[in-house]
């Protein structure tokens, strides 16, 4: 296949995701990497702006020698679940097939007789957006769940103190 879609929130980018994308590019000469929720920030489920998740993602595939075959666009929420597929069609450079673990996803694709495929989870207690965000601010235990590129990352942005500022605002 020339190209597969893989979406997520990478709310950080971790290992999971980078082993997905090396997963697609095994079946696809091209991964589009469509960032959703692009529109949302300094949350405490979505930390990173869209330009800090392109910078990760970006960082990291450079880094492992995947930065040519992969381009990254950022898809906005809406508020209307049955037009997100032609609104993300609209968003994106085509592509042949989608894959994705979410169900919600999946469905969606599915109905609009796009071809979807599953991923293999790796690691899934590890390599997990929630459990990465709840370690952050408290352990280091995350940092090893991460690729290097999104660690240092995060420390340049000075993102764990944004997660604990933000999560102190969050119990007023
Ligand atoms: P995510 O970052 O949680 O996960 C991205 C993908 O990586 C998923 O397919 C997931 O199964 C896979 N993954 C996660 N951990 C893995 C692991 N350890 N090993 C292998 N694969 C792993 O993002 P998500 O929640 O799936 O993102 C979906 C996006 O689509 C969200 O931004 C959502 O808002 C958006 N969306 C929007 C609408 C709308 O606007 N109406 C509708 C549907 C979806």
């Amino acid at each position: 296949m020339r190209r597969g879609l893989f979406v997520g929130r990478f709310q950080p980018f971790h290992n999971g995701h980078l082993e997905a994308i090396r997963a697609v590019l095994g079946e696809c000469e091209e991964c589009v990497i469509a960032v959703g929720s692009s529109q949302k920030s300094h949350e405490t489920d979505n930390l990173f702006t869209l330009g800090e998740r392109i910078e990760m993602i970006y960082e990291t595939l450079r880094a492992e020698g995947l930065a040519q075959r992969a381009i990254i666009v950022g898809i906005p929420d809406i508020n209307n679940n049955s037009l997100w597929v032609a609104h993300l069609k609209a968003l994106s450079p085509s592509f042949d097939a989608v894959y994705s673990n979410n169900a919600l996803v999946k469905q969606l694709f599915a109905e609009a007789g796009i071809k979807v495929k599953p991923l293999k989870l790796v690691k899934r207690e590890d390599y997990d957006g929630t459990a990465i965000r709840k370690s952050m601010g408290k352990t280091k235990e995350w940092e090893k769940h991460v690729p290097p590129k999104v660690k240092e990352f995060v420390a340049r942005i000075d993102g764990v103190e944004r997660l604990r500022q933000i999560a102190e605002g969050d119990k007023i």
